[in-house]
């Protein structure tokens, strides 16, 4: 659907992602669904055609474009897996873009740009066994000895982590100073200290793998600290603002690809010798689920606009972060239902869509929390 946002060159860009996706992503995610994972070539390749640059200057191998990398979130997020999206998304999305924002020069060549070219899988870690909405009250600590940091704790969630060759890491530089103590650091995969606690189980997202790190003193050089010392904490609220913008972008999509096997399925699907989608209950179902794709999709790109306009967007992505992401639920939910039985079986995508959704209301600041961010700003309290 053409809209006004995008230009002529972003109408022709996106039917070549969405081939791209339909040729290569979708037919394996079955396969990268029972696996855990998907594979690093998709990694490369991704990077190889550009995808994993869009937002990213020139001089570091992309295209300084962020409306063509809302596409190719949009577009990935329709390959019928969530799993396999937030693994191509993730890891320059979130994973790299510390880095870019305010990483050094140095650090940028060696860490974004094989991001960009898909050599190397970044992840961010913020998130703690005990501080997850409450980022500030993390306990992981890097305490300066000589010329590098020791770092001790542990993250939670994290998505690629496993994966990842490396992760941005939060950890209190001065623990007595709350969130005006937190610094972030590049923390290399393979460092002695640092290793995978566990690969975690869960309900969706199943082709990510999401993993809980462990940090037990773990010797990082003073040169991978980004931007400056006692920062970190202006750096992870910035940097979640193109969090919760992409996370609303994948639920406007994925709603939409849900709505759509819905509706081929209510054409198909034949009782009391009609197609069920000509009674009024679904056609009305149907109408309702695409009124809040609607609603959804127009709070995104507002935020999306103001985001490439370089406005503070925290209103904006706030809204739309929390509309979507109930609204997906909402919508997999109505899929699933109009699926009948067939939407309870594992040979349905319907039951993916469902079980992936569930993630939009929480990863990237919870509902709640978006509602809290928004009373502060509205001026409510
Ligand atoms: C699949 C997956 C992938 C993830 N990927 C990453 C990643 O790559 N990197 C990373 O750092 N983190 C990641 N996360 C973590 C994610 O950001 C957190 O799960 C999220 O921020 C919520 O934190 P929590 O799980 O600790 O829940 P809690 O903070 O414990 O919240 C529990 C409940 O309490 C509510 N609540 C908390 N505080 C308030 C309040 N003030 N007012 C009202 N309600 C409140 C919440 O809304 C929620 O309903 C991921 C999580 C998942 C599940």
């Amino acid at each position: 659907m053409e809209h006004w946002l995008f230009t002529k060159e972003h109408e022709q860009f996106r039917p070549a992602v969405r081939r791209w996706v339909e040729k290569e992503i979708a037919p394996r995610v079955e396969e990268w669904e029972r696996e855990g994972r998907v594979p690093r070539e998709m990694y490369r390749r991704a990077g190889e055609l550009g995808y994993l640059g869009l937002k990213f200057p020139e001089a570091y191998g992309g295209s300084d474009d962020l409306l063509a990398d809302a596409i190719f979130v949009e577009e990935i997020a329709r390959c019928g897996s969530g799993g396999v999206a937030a693994a191509l998304t993730a890891t320059t999305g979130i994973g790299a873009t510390p880095i870019w924002r305010f990483g050094n020069e140095e650090q940028k060549r060696r860490y974004l740009v094989p991001a960009i070219r898909g050599e190397k899988i970044a992840a961010l870690g913020i998130t703690e066994p005990e501080a997850g909405s409450d980022v500030a009250s993390m306990r992981t600590v890097a305490r300066r000895e000589g010329d590098h940091y020791v770092l001790t704790g542990s993250k939670m969630f994290i998505t690629g982590g496993a994966s990842a060759d490396y992760v941005c890491v939060a950890a209190k530089t001065d623990p007595s100073a709350g969130h005006q103590g937190v610094s972030m650091f590049i923390v290399e995969a393979g460092t002695p200290g640092f290793s995978v606690g566990r690969t975690l189980k869960k309900l969706g997202w199943r082709a990510s793998d999401t993993a809980e790190l462990v940090l037990d003193g773990v010797q990082v050089p003073a040169e991978n600290l980004i931007g400056e010392e006692n920062q970190g904490f202006r750096y992870i609220m910035i940097n979640f603002q193109w969090e919760r913008i992409m996370l609303a972008l994948s639920s406007v999509a994925a709603a939409e690809k849900a709505l759509e096997d819905a509706l081929r399925y209510s054409r198909e699907r034949t009782q009391f010798g009609r197609p069920i989608g000509t009674f009024q209950a679904l056609r009305h179902k149907m109408v309702d689920m695409a009124v809040d794709i609607e609603k959804a999709r127009s709070l995104t790109y507002r935020a999306l606009y103001l985001c490439a306009r370089g406005e503070d967007v925290t209103v904006a992505a706030s809204m739309a972060k929390a509309y979507a992401g109930e609204m997906v639920n909402r919508v997999t939910d109505a899929a699933l239902q109009i699926h009948g039985g067939n939407g309870y079986m594992m040979e349905y995508p319907a039951q993916r869509y469902w079980r992936d959704a569930r993630i939009m209301s929480i990863g990237g600041g919870t509902t709640q929390i978006m509602y809290e961010i928004l009373t502060k700003r509205l001026g409510i309290v």
